[in-house]
């Protein structure tokens, strides 16, 4: 059992090829998953392309993955093998820090990520930790589902632990991956929704996707017009925009918070948060209790992903496909 067969990038902004790796014995508290799908997320991208320095080649990209567990080790808990389960960004963390014993477990020094020095899901199996292997609720699509993993517990998380209440009114810069999803939350949870996007051309679907009002991300004159409106602005973009003017749109107390990885830093206005009294914030995915919650919370408001799918086959075309703009809005290959 421990042969996994995937696709792997062997250098930064090198071609996925067919790669097989031996995983070793399972440890005591891991699963093993037979991957059926997996979605492909910008991170994937940045980590195949080194964006970020942290890449540790190969790389098996892939951390939005469905399937069923095939094998468990003897100290797993709570999962059962033939059980269909979910990992997103995350396989495992030490599980006795401040962090994880408060339930933080993502915020974990130790926590490990699935395609950094660990192979991901676009493999015939993929192993992770029982805490970081959530099982799904029957509601959900397995086909559509995987995307939540990652994607969609980046933009819900932050409703939660940010307490964005339903009467907030909630603006989303970047309608991609994570974007979508975010309209898709932020409509459930009862908030007046605006996007922020860079194409206005999407208009009509971002409002069937649960956006109130669209607003050109790219148009000073446009954010500005929209000054003084919203209580929570989620930044989903990895590229600088005009901070400044967004910052504007918050009402006092307002909240900007970050989860698009923007390598450059970003210009803040001092007298801006003071006078307003605004914050900035960000946050890396989510912890296993708020990925249980979400999860939840996506089948009982019937939350889907929209997706389009590639074969396993076809991985080079759709991260093609993904780097240059075209998903609507987020990729998931068929890998069994
Ligand atoms: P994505 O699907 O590529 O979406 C990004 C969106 O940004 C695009 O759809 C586009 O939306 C907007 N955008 C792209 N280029 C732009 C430009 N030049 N000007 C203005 N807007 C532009 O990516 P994703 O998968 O949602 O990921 C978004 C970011 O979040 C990435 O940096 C990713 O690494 C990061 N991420 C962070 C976490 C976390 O834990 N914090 C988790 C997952 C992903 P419009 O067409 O609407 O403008
Ligand atoms: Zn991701």
């Amino acid at each position: 059992m421990s042969e996994i067969h995937g696709w792997a990038a062997h250098g930064a902004k090198q071609k996925l090829e067919p790669f097989t790796y031996n995983a070793g014995p399972l440890g005591l508290e891991e699963v093993e998953i037979a991957v059926e799908y997996c979605g492909l997320c910008h991170s994937d991208l940045s980590i195949l392309n080194n964006d970020w320095g942290l890449s540790r080649y190969p790389v098996i990209p892939g951390h939005e993955a469905v399937g069923r567990i095939v094998a468990a080790g003897d100290h797993v808990k709570g999962l059962q093998i033939g059980q269909r389960v979910g990992v997103g960004w995350s396989v495992d963390s030490c599980m006795h820090c401040h962090e994880c014993m408060t339930g933080h477990h993502n915020l974990c020094p130790e926590v490990g990520a699935t395609i950094i020095g660990h192979h991901g899901g676009f493999a015939d199996r993929l192993r992770a930790h029982w805490a970081w292997t959530f099982p799904l609720p029957d509601a959900l699509d397995i086909s559509s589902a995987g995307p939540l993993l990652c994607g969609g517990i980046t933009v819900f998380a932050p409703l939660l632990v940010h307490g964005v209440k339903p009467t907030d009114r909630v603006g989303v810069v970047g309608i991609g991956g994570l974007g979508h999803l975010a309209l898709k939350f932020a409509n459930a949870w009862g908030c007046e929704v605006t996007a922020f996007t860079s194409s206005v051309s999407k208009t009509e679907e971002l409002q069937r996707l649960g956006a109130h009002r669209v607003v050109s991300s790219r148009n000073s004159a446009e954010i500005l017009a929209a000054a003084n409106s919203l209580d929570f602005l989620l930044i989903t973009v990895n590229i600088p925009l005009d901070w400044s003017a967004l910052l504007k749109t918050l009402r006092p107390n307002g909240r900007m918070h970050v989860v698009g990885a923007v390598l450059e830093p970003m210009p803040i206005p001092a007298f801006d948060l003071i006078m307003s009294q605004k914050s900035v914030s960000g946050s890396p995915t989510g912890g296993p209790a708020a990925i249980s919650a979400m999860l939840d919370f996506a089948a009982r408001h019937g939350i889907v992903p929209q997706v389009e799918h590639f074969p396993l086959s076809k991985v080079n075309d759709a991260i093609e496909h993904l780097a240059a703009g075209k998903a609507r809005y987020r990729v998931v290959l068929d890998v069994a």
